[in-house]
Protein backbone atom coordinates (compact mmCIF):
# COMPACT_ATOMS: atom_id res chain seq x y z
CA UNK A 1 0.00 0.00 0.00
CA UNK A 2 1.60 3.53 -0.92
CA UNK A 3 0.53 6.37 0.63
CA UNK A 4 -1.24 9.43 -1.47
CA UNK A 5 -1.79 12.30 -0.62
CA UNK A 6 -4.73 15.22 -1.92
CA UNK A 7 -4.99 18.21 -2.84
CA UNK A 8 -8.57 19.77 -2.35
CA UNK A 9 -9.06 22.93 -4.71
CA UNK A 10 -11.54 25.74 -4.38
CA UNK A 11 -12.75 25.08 -7.74
CA UNK A 12 -13.56 21.39 -6.24
CA UNK A 13 -10.70 19.88 -8.50
CA UNK A 14 -8.41 18.29 -6.29
CA UNK A 15 -5.24 16.51 -7.24
CA UNK A 16 -3.32 13.23 -5.87
CA UNK A 17 0.32 13.15 -4.89
CA UNK A 18 2.39 10.28 -4.17
CA UNK A 19 3.38 10.61 -0.85
CA UNK A 20 5.73 7.59 -0.40
CA UNK A 21 5.78 4.02 -1.86
CA UNK A 22 5.67 1.37 -0.03
CA UNK A 23 7.70 -1.44 0.63
CA UNK A 24 6.42 -3.46 -2.48
CA UNK A 25 6.67 -0.29 -4.98
CA UNK A 26 10.11 0.23 -4.20
CA UNK A 27 11.14 -3.17 -4.64
CA UNK A 28 9.59 -3.03 -7.68
CA UNK A 29 11.51 -2.20 -10.89
CA UNK A 30 8.85 -0.11 -12.32
CA UNK A 31 7.20 0.71 -8.97
CA UNK A 32 4.07 -0.72 -9.36
CA UNK A 33 2.10 -1.22 -6.17
CA UNK A 34 -0.39 -4.25 -6.48
CA UNK A 35 -1.90 -3.18 -3.41
CA UNK A 36 -4.13 -1.00 -1.77
CA UNK A 37 -3.78 2.95 -2.44
CA UNK A 38 -3.76 4.58 0.79
CA UNK A 39 -4.62 8.48 1.47
CA UNK A 40 -3.18 9.68 3.93
CA UNK A 41 -3.71 13.58 4.10
CA UNK A 42 -5.91 15.91 2.34
CA UNK A 43 -5.00 19.32 2.15
CA UNK A 44 -7.54 22.26 1.44
CA UNK A 45 -6.14 24.52 -0.67
CA UNK A 46 -7.03 28.48 -0.67
CA UNK A 47 -6.73 28.74 -4.50
CA UNK A 48 -8.19 27.71 -7.86
CA UNK A 49 -5.97 24.46 -9.45
CA UNK A 50 -3.64 25.72 -11.70
CA UNK A 51 -5.66 24.97 -14.76
CA UNK A 52 -8.76 26.70 -13.60
CA UNK A 53 -6.03 29.97 -12.79
CA UNK A 54 -4.88 29.22 -16.24
CA UNK A 55 -8.12 29.38 -17.93
CA UNK A 56 -9.30 32.50 -16.11
CA UNK A 57 -6.12 34.06 -16.63
CA UNK A 58 -6.69 33.68 -20.70
CA UNK A 59 -10.77 34.23 -20.77
CA UNK A 60 -9.34 37.86 -18.61
CA UNK A 61 -7.11 38.05 -21.61
CA UNK A 62 -9.40 38.01 -24.33
CA UNK A 63 -12.05 39.93 -22.67
CA UNK A 64 -10.28 42.76 -22.02
CA UNK A 65 -10.59 44.58 -25.21
CA UNK A 66 -14.06 46.51 -24.22
CA UNK A 67 -15.52 43.39 -23.12
CA UNK A 68 -14.91 43.55 -19.13
CA UNK A 69 -16.94 41.14 -16.91
CA UNK A 70 -19.77 40.05 -19.83
CA UNK A 71 -21.23 37.25 -17.42
CA UNK A 72 -20.70 34.41 -20.02
CA UNK A 73 -18.70 31.38 -19.36
CA UNK A 74 -18.71 31.65 -14.97
CA UNK A 75 -21.42 28.77 -14.93
CA UNK A 76 -19.59 26.38 -12.78
CA UNK A 77 -19.24 22.53 -13.55
CA UNK A 78 -23.06 21.91 -14.19
CA UNK A 79 -24.38 21.59 -17.34
CA UNK A 80 -28.40 22.46 -17.87
CA UNK A 81 -29.62 18.76 -18.60
ZN1 LIG B 1 2.07 0.21 -2.49
ZN1 LIG C 1 -9.86 23.63 -11.11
Amino acid sequence: MCDFEEFVFTCSHSIIRLKSYCHFARNDPHHQCFGVKKLRNVWDQTTECEKCRERHANQWNSQAQGYGYGGYGFQGGHSSS
